[in-house]
């Protein structure tokens, strides 16, 4: 396998309809880069960076994904809010605007994305409209990638490729529970992906299930829209305010992190933070968080607890079971919303490749080196599974500059690539956390953005020195 630094070669053929066998365009002096959302332009960047040659497949009609809230599976809603600061949220290369606010609205994290994409002249990479439907393993460590138009339109096509980065978000496919009674509910009930606009609450009776950041946004929307709004959450969660000390908060725990306390004395300064902050939440009728600090995901929301103080959100707990005009509740309340949200969540999936090139394991979830990396396959990865304290970008930038360098460290020195791979394929149990982060698919990809940034850097000094 060799690459092409210039990515004008034309397709050859790697296979003939004359011999019988569907044609294959060879394209294996290239990498495939599946998904034009940030992970996916990032990995074309840097991968165009260090001399390779690109296909970015997109099946839609323009970058941002996740941001680009026309896409029919984008999960913002009109009124998201980055809940990671700027300075936290960019990639390190590309400063957001000074003019902008600390947490910009979805539409200017859209614009920021075309903009990158612009900047770095993207787009002559991507393949807009073309729907990634199967990825195979082929001869000599390349992958054959069919591609067709989105959502089932034009003929198939397969194209081999030297190496596949897999970027096609997590945060699309959701994760739906179920409960008795649900099917003979007379009201309404949906997914956080369906919510796009606060008019679909207005006037309604609300029910909003799941306390994640997207849970508490729709509760906080349905406290200014709805009729009646309850919060259901499983457990007491740690609600951190968007600004302390006069600062955005992910800022604030930086700069504790900054101090390389135990994680036990940091976990108590910042829970004395939010005690003398936020207060004593069981007040509202919230339960006391069974859990410390940074053991569950952070959950950013000045506004959920001054609705709360208002009156105008109802706390509940779980959700048992469904009636044809009511929900009974955990603690034996029955309430009757015409409406329910569930914010419960996305799940990963990746209906293009076979479980097991993934690494997946019984529960459903991809057991990857750096979160990134295919244990048994060393030119197929991953970009931006991940779900850090803080904003992703940054992280997704390291991850594939660390691809890049992998992908040429097997081209220019295959025998120091195999002793790394030998050394490290199996280390993918890593955490990346020094909490004791709660088990729940919610927390599959959890890492500290401190601990994650160190796990790469010692992997691309590692390949670096192998290179020389
Ligand atoms: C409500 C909400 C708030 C968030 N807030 C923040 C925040 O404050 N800070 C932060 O850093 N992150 C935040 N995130 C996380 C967010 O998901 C990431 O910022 C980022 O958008 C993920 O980028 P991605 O490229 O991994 O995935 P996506 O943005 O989902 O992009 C994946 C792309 O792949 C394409 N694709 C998928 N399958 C195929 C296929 N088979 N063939 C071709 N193309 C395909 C999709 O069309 C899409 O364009 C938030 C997420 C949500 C849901």
């Amino acid at each position: 396998m060799s690459f092409d630094m210039s990515n004008s070669a034309p397709p050859t053929f790697a296979g003939g309809v004359a011999s019988g066998v569907r044609a294959v365009a060879d394209r294996a002096q290239n990498v495939c880069v599946i998904g034009a959302g940030a992970a996916g332009l990032t990995a074309i960047k840097n991968l165009r960076e260090s001399g390779f040659g690109v296909d970015c497949y997109e099946r839609e009609t323009g970058v941002g994904g996740a941001w680009n809230w026309r896409h029919d599976r984008s999960p913002v809603y009109a009124t998201t809010h980055l809940i990671s600061s700027k300075p936290f949220t960019q990639f390190p290369d590309f400063p957001m605007p000074d003019s902008w606010p600390d947490y910009p609205h979805h539409t200017q994290v859209l614009a920021y994305l075309e903009r990158y994409a612009d900047h770095f002249t993207l787009r002559e990479h991507i393949w807009f409209g073309t729907e990634v439907t199967r990825v195979q393993p082929a001869e000599d460590g390349c992958w054959d990638v069919t591609i067709s138009g989105a959502r089932g339109g034009g003929a198939e096509r397969t194209q081999r490729y030297a190496a596949v980065v897999v970027a096609n978000g997590h945060n699309w496919s959701p994760n739906m529970p179920s409960y008795e009674g649900q099917s003979d509910f007379a009201g309404e009930i949906i997914h956080a992906s369906a919510y796009k606009d606060p008019a679909q609450l207005r006037g309604r009776r609300v029910l909003v299930v799941g306390a994640g950041n997207t849970g508490c946004d729709i509760a906080v929307d349905a406290a200014q829209q709805a009729a009646r709004c309850w919060h259901s959450s499983r457990r007491g969660y740690w609600y951190a305010p968007k600004f302390a000390y006069g600062r955005p908060a992910d800022q604030v725990n930086d700069l504790v992190s900054s101090l390389r306390l135990p994680l036990w004395l940091r976990q108590r300064l910042l829970q004395r933070t939010l005690k003398r902050t936020v207060g004593d939440l069981t007040r509202f009728g919230l339960p006391e968080p069974d859990h410390k600090l940074l053991e569950t995901h952070p959950i950013a929301n000045s506004q959920l607890i001054y609705y709360l103080g208002h009156g105008s959100i109802t706390p509940v707990p779980d959700v048992l079971r469904f009636t044809r005009d009511s929900v009974e509740l955990a603690d034996g309340r029955v309430i009757e919303p015409d409406l329910v949200v569930l914010a419960t969540g996305y799940l990963p999936r990746f209906e293009f490749l076979a479980p097991e090139l993934l690494n997946v394991d019984a529960e459903g979830r991809p057991r990857l080196y750096l979160h990134a990396f295919s244990p048994a396959y060393p030119t197929l990865a991953v970009a931006g599974l991940l779900q850090p304290d803080s904003g992703v970008f940054s992280l997704m930038h390291w991850q594939s500059v660390a691809m890049a360098t992998w992908l040429r460290l097997r081209e220019q020195a295959p025998e120091r690539a195999a002793a790394y791979w030998r050394k490290h394929h199996h280390q993918f149990n890593e955490r990346y956390n020094k909490a004791k982060v709660m088990q729940s698919t919610r927390h599959w990809f959890e890492v500290s953005h401190v601990d994650y940034l160190r796990g790469l850097q010692k992997a691309l000094t590692e390949m670096e020195g192998a290179h020389a």
